[in-house]
Parts: structure tokens; sequence; C-alpha cells
């Protein structure tokens, strides 16, 4: 882990709640049309994730429609060691009928459905890396899920929009960072900025 994070972090200087930043996020430009498509490939969730969902399966299980499979033992794959998770294991979610298994057949995730009739947090059940993405965590730096975005047709860099990753996902950093972190990414924003346009960096 150790020799990765330098491969990638090499020159990433800023770090917020003790992960990297990658300031890409600031100059990359990008626009989706929500289409769910995102959720299509399935995803990556942490072992406690993973734990919580199960422990609620019924509850889940009760939104299901006829496209999603009430058999619990097609959720997941088989879980595989990965230290950009909390608890150090993934476990990804299957893809049944073209979708996450979460999916429903109208676009709608289970677990967001059913924390919205709970009238708890909307992301309450929903795993982390589907709350961040079209950003995600990779060998200790926040950064831009670009294997994922390169394989969708609706959630793409966009350059003929002014909208920046990091102004896309403006919810769900202050989400994940808490307020501070948030500002602290904002002031580092702005930092960056100022050196990236007056052309000292690339
Ligand atoms: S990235 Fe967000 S906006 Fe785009 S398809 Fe996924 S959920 Fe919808
Ligand atoms: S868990 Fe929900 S949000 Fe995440 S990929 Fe599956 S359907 Fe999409």
């Amino acid at each position: 882990m150790e020799v990765e994070e330098k491969i990638f972090t090499k020159d990433f200087t800023k770090k917020i709640n003790g992960l990297f930043i990658d300031p890409k996020i600031f100059t990359f430009k990008f626009s989706c049309k929500c289409t769910g498509e995102c959720c299509h490939y399935g995803v990556y969730t942490d072992l406690k994730e993973h734990d919580m969902i199960l422990n609620k399966k019924e509850s889940f299980i009760d939104s299901f429609d006829d496209s999603q499979s009430r058999d619990v033992n097609k959720w997941f794959e088989p879980p595989e060691e990965d230290e950009d998770f909390e608890s150090g294991v993934a476990v990804g979610t299957e893809v049944i009928n073209g979708k996450c298994t979460f999916l429903d057949k109208n676009g709608l995730c289970a677990l967001q459905k059913m924390a919205d009739s709970e009238g708890v947090h909307k992301w309450e059940y929903k795993p982390l890396y589907c709350i961040l993405f079209p950003l995600t965590i990779y060998e200790g730096a926040l950064t831009i899920d670009d294997e994922h975005i390169e394989r969708l047709k609706t959630c793409n860099e966009d350059n003929d929009v002014k909208t920046s990753i990091f102004d896309w996902c403006k919810e769900e950093l202050i989400y994940f960072l808490g307020k501070d972190g948030h500002k602290e990414l904002e002031n580092y924003k702005e930092e960056y900025l100022r050196t990236f346009y007056s052309g000292d960096k690339q």
C-alpha cells in the first residue's frame, strides 16, 4: 500500500481528513443526464456496509420489483482485500438483469428508497462509493473515477460546461468531508486554481 500510494499520489500535496486530494477534481469539467447508468455495473461496498445491508435484508426485499432477485446469496461477489475501504475488505454487488442487484427497473436504488420511506437521511444505507461517484477513493486519494466514467454514455467529461466535478459533487463532498473539510477543500481549490491559471501548473 505504501509503495502504491507513492506512485499514484506522488504529486499530491494536500491532505484532508487523512486523504490526499487529486487537484484534477477542480479542473475536470463534467455533466450527467441522470439515467441511473452509473448503477449498471454494481459497486464495491465496504464489508461493514455489506453486513448492514444483509442485517436489513427483509426490509430491502420488500421494495424489490420483478427485475430484482430476492435470493440474498445472489446479491454480492466474494469479498476481497482492499485498503481503500475502511474495514480493509471490499465486497462487490452483483449485476442482475444488467444492473446492480439493488437497482429497480425504474432506475431507483432500493437502499435509498428505504431511507426515504423511513424518513432518515437519503444516504443512510447507501454505500460510500455510490455516494461519491463520479469521485472515488483510490490508493489513499480522493480522485476522479475515470475508469467508470469512460464506460458510461450519460455521465461524461464535458468541456462545453463550466461545472467541474468538484462543483457537481458539492452535496456529496459536504456529506463526506463535513462542512469544515469542504471549506478546507474550497480554500485549496482557490489556491490551486490561482497557480494553475497563472501557468505554473499543467
Ligand atoms: S452519476 Fe449521479 S447523476 Fe449520473 S447517472 Fe449516476 S446517479 Fe445519476
Ligand atoms: S447500491 Fe444503489 S446506488 Fe449503489 S450501485 Fe447499487 S443501485 Fe446504484
